[in-house]
C-alpha cells in the first residue's frame, strides 16, 4: 500500500512516526474516516468540517488545508485502486522528543498520516442484510465524546464483549440513557417515527447521522432527536445505527430481545437505500 506520512507518499514499510509521537504516548489525537464508493470519496466535505473542529477544541494547529486533504485522500484512492473501501486519516499532536504532560511548544508540527483500507462489497454488506445483534454496555467514556480523538480503547473493548456474547455490537448506556454505539450514532423506531440522542457532549456528531436524518425529513419521515432508554429500544418497532463505515446498518437485537420479527426494518431499509444512492451521486 502507498500511505502518506507528513507531506510524502511512500510504501506502508517505509513509513515512520516518532516513538514519542503524543498520539502515541497520550491518544492525543483526532481521527476521520471516509468511506470509497465507485472510487470516490463519501462525504469528505462533512469529515472535513468535524476534522477542523476536533482540532479546535483540543488546541492542535490545522497543518493541511481543505483543498490538499481532498487531493491526499484522492491520490491514495489512485494509488491503492479503491473501488469500494475506507481512507483512514490521523493527525496528533506530534512531539518535541520528549514526554511531558504539557503540550509541545505550539510552533511542534503535528503529525499527519493517511492509509488506505479495501473493502470490496462494502455498500452491498450481507451484514446489512442480516441486521446486527448488539448488547447493552454501561457508558464509561470520558466526558468529550463530541470530540473525535483516536481514545478508543473502551469502544474497542465494547466490541469485545458484544463478541463474547455472540454478537456484532454493543451499545452504550448512560443513566439508562442509550448514548451511542461503540463506533455509529443509535436510533430507534416507533411507527414512522426516528428517535436518536440529541447532539451534545456526550455523543460524536456523525456525519452520517447529519446526513440520513436530512434524507428522512426530506422524506417527509418524523424526526425526533432526544434520549431514550435501553428499555425505550428494547421496546421499539426497529432500531438501526449509522456511520461513514457501515451506512445505514439495521439492529434485529438487543440483550437478547428480538425487534419486531427479528429482520431488518422498513424504516432502515428505506433509509439506507436513500442514503447510498443520494450519497454516491454526490461523492467527490
Ligand atoms: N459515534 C462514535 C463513537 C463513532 O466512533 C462513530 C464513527 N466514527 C460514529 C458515532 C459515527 O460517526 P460518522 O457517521 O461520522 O462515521
Amino acid at each position: 500500500r502507498t500511505v502518506y506520512v507528513n507531506g510524502e507518499y511512500m510504501p506502508e514499510t517505509e513509513a515512520t512516526v516518532s516513538i514519542f509521537d503524543r498520539g502515541f504516548l497520550m491518544a492525543d489525537g483526532v481521527y476521520e474516516v471516509t468511506s470509497v464508493l465507485g472510487g470516490k470519496l463519501i462525504d469528505f466535505e462533512g469529515h472535513a468540517v468535524r476534522l477542523a473542529r476536533s482540532l479546535a477544541e483540543l488546541e492542535i494547529a490545522h497543518p493541511i488545508s481543505k483543498e490538499d486533504l481532498l487531493e491526499v485522500h484522492r491520490e491514495l484512492v489512485r494509488a491503492n485502486e479503491i473501488d469500494e473501501g475506507l481512507v483512514y486519516l490521523q493527525i496528533t499532536r506530534g512531539s518535541d522528543g520528549d514526554r511531558d504532560f504539557a503540550f509541545p511548544d505550539p510552533d511542534t508540527p503535528p503529525t499527519v498520516v493517511l492509509f488506505t483500507q479495501n473493502k470490496p462489497g462494502l455498500a452491498d454488506s450481507p451484514a446489512a442484510k442480516r441486521g446486527a445483534k448488539v448488547i447493552s454496555i454501561e457508558d464509561i467514556r470520558w466526558g468529550r465524546r463530541d470530540i473525535k480523538t483516536v481514545q478508543l480503547l473502551y469502544p474497542s473493548m465494547g466490541k469485545m464483549m458484544a463478541k463474547k456474547a455472540g454478537c456484532d455490537d454493543a451499545w452504550m448506556v448512560e443513566d439508562g440513557f442509550v448514548t451511542e454505539g461503540t463506533s455509529n450514532n443509535a436510533y430507534i423506531v416507533k411507527g414512522n417515527r426516528i428517535i436518536t440522542r440529541h447532539l451534545g457532549n456526550e455523543i460524536l456528531h456523525g456525519i452520517t447521522r447529519a446526513a440520513v436524518l436530512r434524507f428522512a425529513r426530506e422524506a417527509q419521515m418524523e424526526v425526533e432527536e432526544r434520549s431514550f432508554t435501553i428499555d425505550e429500544a428494547k421496546a421499539a418497532d426497529e432500531a438501526f445505527t449509522t456511520s461513514a463505515s457501515a451506512f445505514v446498518m439495521p439492529v434485529v437485537e438487543i440483550d437478547g430481545v428480538a425487534l419486531g420479527d427479528g429482520t431488518p426494518g422498513r424504516v432502515a431499509s428505506r433509509l439506507r437505500e436513500i442514503y447510498l444512492d443520494e450519497m454516491r451521486r454526490a461523492a467527490v
